[in-house]
């Protein structure tokens, strides 16, 4: 994916920005995390098992700092819970890559391009069950708590995707492959609001 998408070079502010914030979150979940930037329209972020987290410039564009960190810590946790192991193999058999569905790491790299580009997008495209993203948000909110980052961030980057769900056309076809693997957003947001102030984390 990294060769089929526009990468931000290291001096990018992109970059820049995202180092700054995720430089202390060099491991999360028992992975070594790396970071990098897609310069594309899309919005939307994702983490791979080997520790790749990948951010769309376009998500960087609407969020705050702390939002991403809620929003990465979600991703993180579908990897932490083994949702994107699942994920990868239905993505294999939705791209029809003959029985590459059922085998081992490695396979990807005897993949032709243009295989690899329909992976990708299947890849993208994979969508988490409710109880899944109710315990990748869970992972998050943890995350965000043990580092003392404001748990309410989480909350209302959902209520950003809320919003965007409700606008025009045009800006939810931006965001619907995002959002196509987050629905409700809105009482996600409720939810992570309900948490923190039982926490005390918000008022
Ligand atoms: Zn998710």
């Amino acid at each position: 994916m990294d060769a089929n998408n526009p990468v931000a070079a290291a001096n990018d502010p992109y970059t820049v920005r995202l180092n700054k914030i995720f430089s202390k979150h060099k491991s999360e979940g028992g992975l070594t995390l790396n970071y990098k930037v897609y310069k594309v329209k899309d919005v939307n972020a994702f983490a791979c098992a080997d520790g790749s987290v990948r951010v769309f410039s376009s998500l960087m564009d609407i969020m705050s700092d702390d939002e991403l960190l809620g929003i990465i810590g979600h991703e993180i946790g579908h990897v932490a819970n083994k949702d994107t192991r699942d994920a990868i193999r239905s993505a294999y058999k939705r791209a029809a890559i003959s029985d590459a569905a059922s085998s081992q790491s490695g396979v990807v790299n005897s993949l032709s391009e243009s295989e690899l580009g329909t992976f990708a997008n299947a890849l993208l495209d994979s969508k988490y069950n409710r109880k899944q993203e109710s315990e990748a948000d869970d992972y998050s909110y943890e995350f965000m708590k043990s580092h003392k980052y404001k748990v309410t961030a989480l909350a209302s980057a959902f209520q950003k995707f809320a919003d965007m769900e409700k606008a025009s056309g045009a800006e939810r076809t931006k965001t619907e492959k995002m959002m196509s693997s987050h629905p409700d957003s809105g009482s996600r947001a409720a939810k992570i609001l309900d948490k923190a102030k039982k926490d005390g984390l918000s008022k």
